[in-house]
């Protein structure tokens, strides 16, 4: 049975490329009926952020990915936060090191940033390895008797990979083919650090081993590691069972130069975290859910950020997406993020809600603004004007002539419209809209060009000076709609007002 797993460290707000990541591997498991697991990686305590575990969950949960197995679910291969699996990583570094796979290294801190330095001063770059090791502190070299008295005295160590000399290993990534490298160019990384636990590569390995995770599916920065944790995995001796790997492409700035910052968020104005973040220290993040996007908005657009369905479709609800989905389909180049398209889908979700559906969001706005109107009337009146919104907050802007009279005319409007014999026109026309004892567009509209004929007039033009005395602009959806929806008591109470 298909497993894979979202494996964040909550170190901040999840990124939206971290949301896509987590969407990709929902996606991969309910299309293969399998499951979808969260696992918290927090092993590194400087980097734990308050807060960060809970946005995790929150976002999950708004975008509507549901864990099967996790921190709040539970499951069968619990624990599924790595801070409460230090007994665990214990066992299988003690494994390591008794197999000759892995060391003891009491190098402090500063010994090593003194190798770094001098390394540097020399033009090269320090790496502990094969080449290094033996110069350096720790069980390898020192002698049995030195390795007890350190640990005895309380010297501070870590616990090292021995990578091996010359082997060449290859391995497949689901969306890059065959990744192949020799052991020679790879260093003695760190596995288990002093303060007792585990390094993001052993606690990595080791829990998708004991989670049965069949598919790693992560973000392209993970791409380094795998040749280490393809051989973590040999060592082990769980090279068999080992699963297979898929790095996702980068999401770049709109530019299509480098990967989406939160800094290029802030610049241009679009949020890059799902859910707004405060960080502890006030700092305060946007989101997507609170600039007004709907989830099912963002869900679809991540979707197409570095996989595409193979056909013209963009409009994808999460159902949708778990059938089309292929990590096949998946791209190797980074996927350029486009604000003004995420806009758009935003766009193309509020057009397809109902207008009920919206007047009713729509109706608290008005409520919070004093607003006292018709139900049905909202309703009418977000129908109107849906076309022209990206959020439901443009409501306000695109409709707020419906509810309350215009008590400003945009002047250059005024300029152009509002001379010759149409002040006089339009003080004739309320006693024909008088008459008019059907309101609705079609009578209105008649009304009015009879009377525009009439006096031999510019359609147009009245038209345009009409508008201008019920919205104050020249904006809006249909005009007869709007004279419709308005009344006439309203309408001609604005022409009055407008003419004086
Ligand atoms: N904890 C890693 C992260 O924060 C997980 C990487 C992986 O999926 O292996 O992204």
């Amino acid at each position: 049975k298909v497993r894979v797993r979202f494996a964040p460290s909550p170190t901040g707000p999840l990124h939206i490329g971290g949301v896509r990541t987590a969407l990709f591997n929902y996606l991969f498991a309910k299309k293969h009926g399998g499951d979808f697991i969260l696992r918290i990686e927090d092993t590194d305590q400087t980097r734990f952020v308050e807060g960060a575990e809970a946005y995790i969950n929150e976002s999950l949960e708004w975008l509507g990915l549901t864990v099967d197995e996790g921190v709040v679910q539970g499951g069968a291969y619990g624990p599924y936060k790595q801070s409460e699996r230090r007994e665990i990583y214990i066992q299988y570094a003690d494994k390591l090191i008794l197999d000759g796979w892995a060391y003891y290294a009491f190098d402090t801190p500063e010994e090593l940033e003194a190798l770094r330095e001098k390394a540097e001063a020399e033009k090269t770059k320090f790496s502990y390895d094969m080449k290094t090791r033996m110069g350096l502190r720790n069980s390898l070299s020192l002698s049995a008797e030195e390795v007890e008295q350190l640990k005895n005295e309380g010297v501070p160590y870590v616990v090292r990979f021995k990578m091996p000399e010359d082997v060449e290993v290859s391995a497949v990534d689901m969306i890059r083919g065959e990744v192949k490298f020799n052991t020679a160019i790879l260093d003695d990384k760190v596995i288990f650090k002093s303060d007792g636990l585990p390094t993001y590569h052993l606690a990595n390995v080791v829990d998708d081993y004991l989670m049965k995770i069949t598919h790693v599916i992560r973000g392209e920065e993970w791409l380094p590691s795998m040749p280490l944790h393809i051989m973590l995995y040999r060592a082990l001796g769980w090279e068999d069972v080992r699963p297979e790997f898929a790095h996702l492409p980068l999401i770049l700035k709109p530019t299509g130069k480098g990967k989406l910052s939160k800094r290029d968020g802030d610049k241009a104005g679009f949020p890059v975290f799902p859910l707004e973040w405060k960080s502890p220290e006030g700092e305060v993040a946007s989101g997507y859910r609170e600039s007004g996007y709907v989830s099912e908005a963002v869900v679809n657009l991540l979707a197409l950020l570095g996989w595409n369905p193979g056909t013209e479709q963009e409009i994808f609800s999460l159902e949708e997406l778990v059938g089309a989905f292929s990590i096949e389909r998946v791209n190797k180049s980074g996927a350029r993020f486009d604000p003004e398209k995420a806009k758009w889908f935003n766009h193309q979700y509020l057009i397809n809600t109902s207008d009920e559906k919206l007047a009713e969001s729509f109706k608290k706005e008005l409520d919070v603004k004093g607003i006292v109107a018709d139900s049905e009337l909202v309703v009418r009146v977000v129908g109107s004007v849906k076309e022209r919104i990206n959020f439901v907050f443009d409501l306000w802007e695109q409709s707020s002539f419906f509810f309350v009279a215009p008590t400003e005319y945009d002047e250059k409007v005024v300029k152009k419209r509002w001379k010759g014999d149409v002040p006089a026109f339009m003080g004739e026309l309320t006693s024909a809209l008088e008459n008019v004892n059907n309101w609705v567009a079609d009578d209105i509209k008649a009304v009015i060009s009879a009377k525009i004929e009439e006096k031999e007039l510019g359609f147009g033009l009245v038209m345009n000076a009409f508008r201008l005395a019920l919205v104050g602009g020249g904006f809006g959806p249909d005009l007869m709609l709007i004279a419709e929806l308005l009344g006439k008591e309203e309408v001609i109470s604005r022409i009055n007002k407008a003419v004086e």
